[in-house]
């Protein structure tokens, strides 16, 4: 099944348990707008290659269209539309005033030299140009993709239109219209709404063993901010693999050895050392193996469909946190919801990323800056409340937790359309 097609899936499922309109459905099925481009780029040996890109605009209803660009070998069409439309959708959970959209370049940039990504950064910029701007679409970091790029971004679109338009991206490095706590926010978001409902099942932060899969951004940091809030964690993975360590991992080691170009598996045998005890308490495990260790809360940081209808059964974790955008199928997480484990859905647990972009926009039209600790109060102030939201609908519906931030969010973009009378 495809990506979109699993997106469909959710979205008719929250529909029914709120008996939503079926030319409400219709809307949300539909993205708004799709475009794909062909982006041509002198490669250094002074060869052309073409490279597939894609921006799809899902929905508008409540703000510009906000979401991310990935660059990765496996992106396609049917993937940008299930990942802008989840983009509306976790706008819209959290309630800030925007849209959802998302971009993609078929592309293994670690193929590529910096001069070649920033070529094809830029003549992609060129090409979608005419559909995004502060106020139109806004995109921003995803998957392989960074400030640096985000930067280039803004800088070939100040040269198209004449003029600097900070606001026309976001994630961008701090000196050139970045906001403080971004790069932490996607991890900070997801924390405060684990703290929540850690909190409403009396769960203990000592008591509880956490498994990490994904050590970007997201899952690096928030794996770092749960051992300093007292969390167990005791598996961490990247895409090569990853390792266990029954009494804990050091998440600031792992950096460490990441950014000296090593993988998370290379630390099997330093951990050991580290801890000096035998090598039974520290072993390496696959990235499959890492979903199904000994542990208490799941988090989800890497790439979509790794809870399966394949491996569901298998899962320990009481709690899923979803970092990364659709890791769990459908069919998993039927499978998961009759085991009684809970699944925080990404479009309520990542949303920290683009609120936190959101308060960058905020920035670059106000022209104030925040800093780090005025963002993450602000970004607390709307993750526990929304949180909050979802388990009240949980409970009115008798629903999953993804099916209630479906219904959350599927409600205000509703009330949008009709005040708007777009329909
Ligand atoms: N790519 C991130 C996401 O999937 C952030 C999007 C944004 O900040 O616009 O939520």
């Amino acid at each position: 099944m495809s990506l979109f097609k699993s997106t469909l899936k959710q979205i008719k499922k929250a529909s029914t348990l709120m008996e939503l309109d079926e030319e409400m459905v219709s809307i949300l099925s539909n993205p708004n707008r799709i475009v794909e481009v062909s982006v041509p780029v002198r490669m250094d040996d002074g060869t052309l290659k073409i490279f597939k890109g894609f921006r799809v605009e899902h929905n508008n209803y409540c703000g510009p269209y906000k979401g991310g660009i990935r660059y990765h070998q496996h992106v396609d069409m049917e993937e940008v539309k299930a990942l802008s439309a989840w983009m509306s959708l976790k706008c819209s959970v959290v309630g800030i005033p925007l849209g959802g959209g998302k971009g993609g370049i078929i592309v293994n940039p670690k193929e590529l030299s910096e001069g070649e990504l920033e070529r094809m950064t830029r003549k992609y910029t060129e090409m979608i140009a005419p559909i995004i701007g502060p106020d139109k679409d806004v995109p921003a970091p995803d998957v392989n993709t960074n400030g640096k790029i985000m930067a280039w971004i803004a800088d070939e679109y100040a040269k198209i239109v004449g003029e600097e338009v900070p606001g026309v991206v976001t994630g961008k490095p701090l000196e050139v219209g970045g906001i403080e706590g971004r790069d932490t926010a996607t991890a900070m978001g997801g924390f405060f709404v684990l703290e929540d409902i850690m909190k409403e099942k009396g769960m203990e932060p000592a008591k509880t063993k956490v498994a990490v899969q994904g050590f970007g951004n997201a899952g690096g940091i928030a794996a770092k901010l749960m051992v300093e809030a007292g969390y167990n964690v005791v598996a961490a993975s990247d895409s090569k693999g990853g390792i266990y360590c029954n009494h804990g991992i050091f998440p600031d080691d792992i950096m460490k050895h990441k950014l000296e170009k090593k993988s998370v598996t290379d630390l099997g045998p330093h951990m050991v050392e580290l801890h000096a005890k035998d090598d039974t308490d520290c072993y390496q495990v696959s990235n499959e193996e890492l979903l199904e260790v000994d542990c208490d809360v799941l988090v989800l940081a890497a790439l979509e469909n790794q809870i399966t209808e394949k491996n569901a059964d298998k899962i320990k974790a009481k709690i899923v946190l979803e970092l990364a955008n659709g890791p769990t199928s459908p069919e998993a997480d039927e499978i998961l919801a009759e085991r009684g484990v809970i699944v925080v859905p990404d479009i309520l647990a990542n949303a920290g990323g683009v609120t936190v972009s959101y308060f960058e926009m905020l920035q670059n039209a106000s022209g104030r800056s925040w800093t780090r600790d005025e963002v993450n109060k602000k970004l607390k102030e709307i993750m526990v409340p929304s949180c909050k939201e979802v388990s009240l609908n949980m409970n009115k519906y008798n629903c999953t937790m993804r099916e209630a931030a479906f219904i959350t969010s599927i409600s205000r973009i509703e009330k949008k359309i009709m005040q708007k009378g777009r329909v």
